[in-house]
């Protein structure tokens, strides 16, 4: 069994004062502190800055005496209060503080930490739009397999999405005709998940589960769903699961990434009609640099692609989401 992780993606934006305490986790750049590892851009140490000042305003141990001047420069009293918080907190001495490490995410527990209230807001933000991302794409399917592939009308823009995210024009007549009704089954399998879950006995918000302590944004295993019930012997977890790891909440997420983020891991999760599972070969858009180069044939088991084409129905636009970057697969070609 393959465990599949969608890294941080994107580039991280400044994150927001932290004053309410309903931001979301606090992300860096790159490393802040004392030692050869720190950057110390001045954007992360501002981040930092104002996040242990919340240590001290939480009254939590560990926190600067008096609060460090938010002014974006890594001096000796930045790094002092770095050493301290690890100290106290970590019982670590190195200084600094790295991206999505040990430090940073005790930060986020103490200042903000994500609760499994948080899990269903944010499910509840985006599971409609999966749901009319899966919608829409079947629509379009539909649309196809009824006409053919049209030069005008719905069957033609959705020919023209089959052919860019999944490259359908490069197979054979047959093939594409086997390869949408395909297609059509393993969005059903989507739709099943996530709208009729009574189906199988489940409950879609039980399918999710939240590891507070997991920077990444979100993991799952192939045909997870459909080997529903395996227990890891490692582990003793159930193996069927999407689980939302600390990114997931991170302020960059909005309900649109959030959506496209769980498309994702359902192809993961659901794999497809064929039976074959749905990997990652490439990460992106359909003509970014890690996806454009990929053959019908990884296409139709790369996650991306599936999440790619059925947000692309929903939205009505070709226009590549701001949140999609391009990355390198993982998958065993
Ligand atoms: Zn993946």
């Amino acid at each position: 069994m393959d465990w599949m992780v969608m890294p941080q993606v994107g580039s991280c934006q400044l994150v927001p004062l932290l004053s309410s305490g309903l931001t979301g986790p606090i992300e860096i750049n790159k490393p802040v502190g004392s030692g050869p590892l720190a950057r110390n851009q001045a954007d992360d140490v501002r981040v930092i800055q104002q996040a242990l000042n919340q240590v001290t305003l939480k009254r939590v141990a560990g926190g600067p005496v008096p609060p460090l001047a938010v002014d974006g420069i890594c001096g000796p009293k930045t790094k002092a209060a770095i050493s301290r918080f690890q100290q106290v907190q970590l019982k670590i001495f190195d200084g600094v503080i790295e991206p999505n490490k040990k430090t940073i995410i005790k930060l986020n527990e103490i200042i903000d930490p994500v609760s499994d209230a948080d899990l269903r807001i944010r499910l509840q933000l985006a599971l409609p739009l999966v749901r009319l991302a899966i919608g829409a794409a079947l629509r379009d399917l539909q649309a196809v397999i009824s006409n053919g592939p049209a030069t005008t009308g719905p069957a033609a823009v959705a020919s023209d999405r089959l052919n860019r995210h999944f490259r359908l024009n490069t197979l054979s007549a047959l093939d594409q005709s086997t390869t949408r009704i395909d297609l059509f089954g393993t969005f059903t399998r989507f739709n099943t998940v996530i709208s009729n879950p009574e189906v199988f006995n489940i409950n879609v918000n039980d399918e999710f589960d939240l590891n507070k302590s997991d920077p990444q944004i979100a993991l799952t295993t192939l045909q997870g769903f459909f080997e529903e019930g395996v227990v890891d012997p490692k582990t003793k977890r159930r193996r069927d699961r999407i689980h939302l790891g600390l990114g997931f909440f991170a302020p960059r997420v909005s309900a649109e990434f959030g959506s496209f983020i769980i498309l994702h891991e359902l192809a993961h999760f659901i794999g497809r009609a064929n039976g074959q599972d749905i990997d990652d070969f490439g990460k992106g858009w359909f003509d970014d640099f890690f996806v454009r180069g990929l053959p019908a044939a990884e296409r139709l088991s790369n996650a991306d692609s599936y999440a790619g084409f059925a947000h692309e129905c929903r939205v009505n636009s070709s226009a590549k989401p701001p949140f999609v970057t391009t990355a390198p697969g993982n998958a065993r070609r």
